[in-house]
């Protein structure tokens, strides 16, 4: 799965394909076909509860410890909580750290140009949505776009086997259900609905959420700053994401662990992050200095698209 080749330096729009045939895909499709399982198995309030909390708790983990964390260290934390960060965001069925973080470090490299890996504006909304995930081009983690975290060997065990936290969260999850239905069966769940609720929805949900911050906010939103790309700052995307759809702003300065960069632009994950920081959990957030809000020219959509 590692590699030192340069397998995501030179991108080749015109030979990518989706590998029907691959393991990815095949995945993906039962993920959703499972969802199907809401029409037949009952509905509890503990269920959807588990589907909140594995939804919070994962997006967190994407948005704070993936994105700002591995891919940007836009703070700081030490070695255990850099490894819950990497255990709860590989639960979430998108690859392991490395992975996710050296192939978003491309993306910035060379956001909106032609060897983009996810770039809806050349690519596309569904290849920069999913279709880029299951090309077997992209399968393997590059290394030498992310040594500084790829030096840990407990990172390394995640990005090898990124199976392993989620099949145990569905375990869990399937437990939970089974214990609670013997010891409180007036909350009415089952291992099975726990498991639909806790893991395949919000694994799913979680998916698209996710998926979009790649296929729209690169399409549909403001501008705040003249970035050499197409980034834009999406409100709904940012409710969504826990605050990733301020896209334009995190593209014009992606070291602060900050994208909301006002009180209004709601960034659940900064919130987070500046809570976890009074604890002492994580340190050092880097924020936007003043000469970057001083930058903020209000490009609308319209003229963003005469001044790339
Ligand atoms: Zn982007
Ligand atoms: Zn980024």
């Amino acid at each position: 799965m590692y590699t030192s080749k340069t397998s995501t330096d030179a991108p080749n729009a015109a030979s990518d394909r989706v590998n029907f045939k691959g393991f990815s895909f095949l995945g993906l499709v039962l993920m959703h076909l499972a969802c199907l399982l809401v029409f037949w198995l009952d509905f509890s309030w503990t269920a959807l509860a588990a589907y909140l909390v594995m939804l919070v708790l994962r997006t967190f983990a994407l948005t704070a410890g993936f994105h700002r964390y591995f891919s940007h260290r836009s703070f700081q934390t030490g070695r255990l909580f850099q490894f819950v960060l990497g255990w709860l965001g590989t639960a979430a069925m998108q690859r392991g750290p490395l992975w996710w973080a050296a192939h978003h470090r491309h993306h910035h490299a060379h956001s909106d140009a032609e060897n983009d890996i996810h770039s809806p504006v050349t690519r596309g909304f569904w290849w920069s949505h999913v279709g880029w995930i299951l090309c077997r081009r992209y399968d393997e983690t590059n290394l030498r776009l992310i040594p500084d975290f790829a030096k840990y060997p407990e990172l390394r065990w995640l990005d090898r086997f990124f199976l392993v936290p989620p099949l145990l969260l569905a375990l869990t999850l399937y437990g939970a259900g089974v214990w609670l239905n013997a010891t409180f069966p007036a909350l009415q769940t089952t291992g099975l609905q726990m498991v639909l609720y806790g893991f395949v929805l919000s694994t799913v949900t979680l998916y698209h959420t996710t998926f979009c911050v790649n296929s729209l906010t690169h399409v549909f939103g403001r501008r705040r700053f003249l970035t050499g790309d197409q980034s834009r700052n999406n409100a709904m995307v940012a409710l969504l994401t826990m605050g990733e759809g301020w896209h334009n702003n995190h593209h014009f300065y992606p070291a602060s662990a900050r994208q909301g960069f006002y009180w209004w632009e709601v960034d659940m994950t900064w919130w987070t992050l500046r809570m976890l920081a009074w604890f002492g959990i994580v340190s050092h957030l880097h924020t936007p200095p003043a000469h970057v809000y001083a930058q903020r020219t209000r490009v609308t959509s319209q003229a963003a698209q005469n001044h790339p």
